[in-house]
C-alpha cells in the first residue's frame, strides 16, 4: 500500500497538465509535490517526464529527510526546496513551481510583482519578492527561496527562472500560481501606459459571508 493514495497521485497529474493547458510551464517545466504529514514525507513529480506521458504511479514518495522511499524514477532536480519550503512554513501542505511568461518578466529584471488584482491580493496575500539568480536544485537556494517567501506572503520568484507558488492545498496553491501569472500580466501592461493602483490586503474590506472568487 503506497504512502500516496491513487487519487492523490491523479489529482498531481491534473494538475501538471492543467498547468500547461493555462501556459504557466511548458515541455517537462516546472514540478508539483504534496506533503503526506502522517508518513513524515512528501509525494512530488519525477524529474524530465514529460507531464502528457506522466503517469500516477510514477510519482516519488520521500521522507523528510530527502531519502526517497517510493518510486523508481529520480525525483524532480528541486525536491530539496521543496522540502526546505515545507519545513519553513507548517501551514504549507502542497508547492507549484511555474515557469510562466510573465513572472519571469518581472524576475528578469529584478522588480517585485505588486498586486494590482484581487485575485493576487487574495491568494498571494502581498507583493511576491524576488530571489536573485541562482542555481535552484539543493537545500541552502530552499532555505534562502523559503527565507525570501517569508511567513506571510504565499509566492516566491527566481529571477530568471519561475516561480514557487504554496497552499494549503493543491488547489490552494495553483490558484497562487494563476493569480500571480495574471497579475504579472497586467501590471507589465499598466505600468505601460500609467501609474497603477496596486492594493494592499490590509485594506481591503471583505464582507461577511462573502464567497471568494
Ligand atoms: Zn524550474
Amino acid at each position: 500500500m503506497s504512502r500516496a493514495s491513487t487519487q492523490l497521485r491523479e489529482e498531481i497529474l491534473y494538475w501538471c497538465l492543467e498547468s500547461v493547458r493555462t501556459g504557466l510551464n511548458f515541455n517537462t517545466q516546472g514540478n508539483i509535490s504534496v506533503r503526506l504529514p502522517e508518513h513524515e514525507a512528501i509525494v512530488i513529480t519525477p524529474s524530465g517526464v514529460r507531464y502528457d506521458v506522466l503517469t500516477p504511479d510514477e510519482m516519488v514518495v520521500i521522507g523528510y529527510d530527502g531519502v526517497v522511499v517510493e518510486g523508481d524514477l529520480f525525483p524532480s532536480t528541486e525536491t530539496d526546496v521543496h522540502l526546505a519550503h515545507y519545513r519553513a512554513r507548517p501551514d504549507v501542505n502542497a508547492i507549484v513551481h511555474t515557469e510562466s511568461p510573465y513572472v519571469n518578466v518581472f524576475g528578469a529584471v529584478g522588480k517585485t510583482i505588486d498586486p494590482v488584482l484581487l485575485n493576487m491580493v487574495l491568494y498571494a496575500k502581498g507583493p511576491v519578492p524576488i530571489m536573485p539568480f541562482e542555481f535552484s536544485t539543493n537545500a541552502e537556494f530552499g532555505a534562502r527561496s523559503a527565507a525570501t517567501m517569508g511567513a506571510d506572503v504565499n509566492a516566491v520568484v527566481w529571477g530568471n527562472h519561475g516561480l514557487l507558488s504554496v497552499g494549503a492545498d493543491l488547489a490552494g496553491a495553483f490558484k497562487v500560481a494563476v493569480a500571480v501569472e495574471a497579475n504579472a500580466q497586467v501590471l507589465a501592461g499598466a505600468m505601460a501606459i500609467g501609474t497603477p493602483n496596486i492594493l494592499r490586503l490590509a485594506d481591503i474590506v471583505i464582507p461577511d459571508g462573502a464567497r471568494l472568487p
